[in-house]
């Protein structure tokens, strides 16, 4: 899963790859129709959890929607990293 994870960091410019279905695939709720996947970006907000987790409060860049999701600390360092570049 990591592995996997740490794949998709090279080509994904926004966060969608650690939102949980069907948050990575829906559709941003919009008046007009023009339909567009949620873009997921990192909304600052992140809390340590038990279990060596993380969750991360993230930000659709389209519809301002905010959800949480949840890494691990290993994968939360490597996504610092990644979303310097966001
Ligand atoms: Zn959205």
């Amino acid at each position: 899963m990591l592995a996997v994870r740490a794949k998709s960091l090279n080509i994904m410019a926004n966060l969608n790859f650690i939102m949980p279905y069907p948050l990575n695939e829906e559709h941003c709720n919009r008046k007009d129709n023009n339909k567009v996947v949620h873009s997921w970006q990192p909304s600052g907000q992140s809390r340590a959890m038990i279990n060596n987790n993380v969750a991360i409060e993230c930000v659709c860049k389209h519809c301002g929607k905010r959800e949480w999701t949840t890494v691990t600390r290993i994968e939360y360092v490597m996504l610092q990293d990644h979303w310097l570049d966001l």
